[in-house]
């Protein structure tokens, strides 16, 4: 299936690179503080400890449910904008955005719709791709051993762009014995709310073979 064939392609990526663009989980505390989980790792908003995450503002920890309620309500946007069929043609001049496909599978339909006056290629929007790299986002946010290992997507992308001239200072975070702890203590509940994820790979994975097949994007 696409699963299989995307990852070892990916494998050699470091996930700061890979999941660059995809979008973050945002958590809601019931005090009403957002902030966006970032698996186990240095946060000022959050703190995973050997109970589960809890919300630096308020001390409680997050439920499951709650969870995985936010983390499933994530993933269907992302499928339903997928599912939306939204595609663009790649002649800037043309400017084309439309949900509909012409017959002519990856030709620009145009602005008439009939697929004359534009020599430009349709392709989604929202790509296969970028949802197969968002559902494995999501995953990676629980994975332990990644977070062990300190290969999780750092919460700040763009550490390039703080201008500190001490760079030599030593790098703040959870040390590695806490962190390898951390992983053992949150390994099963983790376990948990990755198969929350790869539920919806094995549902979304059918179908966008089939759609792939049927407008022959694949
Ligand atoms: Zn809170
Ligand atoms: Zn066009």
């Amino acid at each position: 299936n696409g699963d299989d064939l995307l990852r070892p392609l990916e494998s050699c990526i470091s996930d700061a690179e890979r999941f660059k663009g995809a979008a973050t989980l945002e958590l809601t505390c019931t005090c009403g503080a957002h902030f966006t989980f970032g698996g186990i790792q240095e946060s000022p908003s959050y703190s995973v400890t050997f109970s589960g995450i809890h919300c630096n503002g308020c001390g409680t920890e997050l439920s499951s449910l709650r969870i995985t309620s936010q983390l499933e309500r994530l993933i269907r946007k992302h499928i339903s904008l997928y599912y939306a069929g939204w595609v663009e043609c790649d002649d800037v001049s043309c400017g084309v955005h439309t949900r509909q496909v012409s017959v002519y599978g990856k030709r620009c339909i145009g602005n008439t719709g009939r697929s004359v006056g534009c020599k430009g290629v349709i392709s989604y929007v929202y790509t296969d791709r970028e949802l197969y790299n968002q559902l494995l986002y999501l995953e990676s946010l629980f994975d332990v051993d990644k977070a062990r290992r300190q290969e999780l997507r750092p919460l700040q992308d763009d550490r390039d762009d703080k201008s500190s001239p001490d760079s030599g200072e030593m790098k703040k975070g959870i040390s590695q014995s806490t962190l390898d702890a951390l992983a053992e203590q949150n390994r099963d509940t983790f376990r948990a709310f990755q198969s929350v994820v790869q539920k919806y790979f094995e549902q979304c994975g059918r179908r966008y073979v089939d759609m792939a097949s049927l407008f022959n994007f694949s």
